[in-house]
């Protein structure tokens, strides 16, 4: 799942292998100061994570010193029909091809899905997200630009529940520059799905531009204020070396990263696994 990390990090591990002998377990503040900069992991944070090491460092304490920063990521509740996610983020983060991945993913698992087209402030997602819908042969509740983004969650739910449907996933706004605007939508939008269904939205899911570093989670911040974020997907990992933003993400926001999205198809997404990405970092 990590060859693109591995990919990107070879040059650094074997700088690493060139630097530390084959007999030699451990390794220094130094070396792993480097060893962290050179995956792009945020210089604050690779200063926080050395300082917290002894003067020299076995693979396993600095895997489990890593490892600690990641927040894990409850199992979402089974037995919860239709299950509502609703997925949030800035515009060009990802979210309608995430979405479409998503709905891929849970089709796959033999679910049935439908998509609610929320962002009713462009057309533009409105026909992207109805396009994605086509394709992969799921239902959509989409009206026209500039109806009420909070009606058309309602209806998508309604829809789910009179049709049995297992997931819904539904698209909103990210237009982050009228932010006052947008939060009062997110938050009106969260309070109808509760109408719509007792407990809804039951995710919140927040996509991140894997390439954005700082600004994005400076993004994430903002939106996990607005309407509170369960969980993050860091998109665009396939296109950067920068597979170290994912420990900045995780540490800064106390979020759970859920899923990474390597490539722009509706395969391309793979369940964020903490283990094997450090193991990636390390090998
Ligand atoms: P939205 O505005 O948040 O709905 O973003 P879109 O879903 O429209 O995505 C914006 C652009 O990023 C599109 O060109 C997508 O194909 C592309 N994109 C989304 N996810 C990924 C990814 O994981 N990898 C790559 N390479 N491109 C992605």
């Amino acid at each position: 799942m990590f060859g693109f990390i591995k990919k990107a990090l070879k040059k650094t591990v074997d700088n690493i292998e060139e630097n530390v002998p084959k007999k030699k377990k451990y390794a220094s503040p130094e070396e792993i100061e480097e060893l962290l900069i050179e995956a792009d992991v945020e210089y604050d944070l690779v200063e926080k994570i050395v300082a917290s090491l002894p003067a020299k460092v076995n693979r396993v304490a600095l895997k489990n010193e890593l490892l600690f920063l990641f927040k894990p990521a409850n199992a979402p509740q089974a037995d919860i029909k239709p299950f509502v996610e609703l997925i949030i983020g800035v515009n060009g983060a990802g979210k309608t091809t995430t979405i479409a991945k998503l709905a891929y993913r849970y089709k796959q698992e033999g679910k049935s899905v439908i998509l609610g087209a929320a962002d009713t402030f462009r057309a533009a997602a409105i026909e992207q997200l109805t396009r994605w819908a086509q394709k992969l042969d799921v239902p959509i509740v989409a009206t026209k630009q500039g109806h009420d983004p909070s009606a058309v969650a309602y209806d998508t739910i309604a829809k789910a529940k009179a049709k049995n449907i297992d997931n819904v996933l539904i698209d909103t706004a990210g237009r982050l520059h009228t932010q006052t605007n947008l939060a009062e939508e997110l938050k009106k939008i969260v309070r109808v799905c509760g109408k719509a269904m007792e407990g809804a939205p039951h995710r919140k899911l927040l996509i991140l531009d894997g390439t954005q570093g700082t600004s994005a989670i400076n993004q994430a911040k903002t939106f996990h204020e607005m309407v509170g974020v369960d969980g993050v997907i860091v998109t665009k990992l396939d296109g950067t070396a920068k597979g170290g933003a994912l420990l900045s993400i995780s540490h800064e926001l106390q979020l759970p990263i859920l899923f990474v999205g390597t490539g722009e198809k509706m395969e391309d997404l793979a369940p964020f696994d903490p283990n094997e990405y450090v193991d990636a970092i390390l090998d």
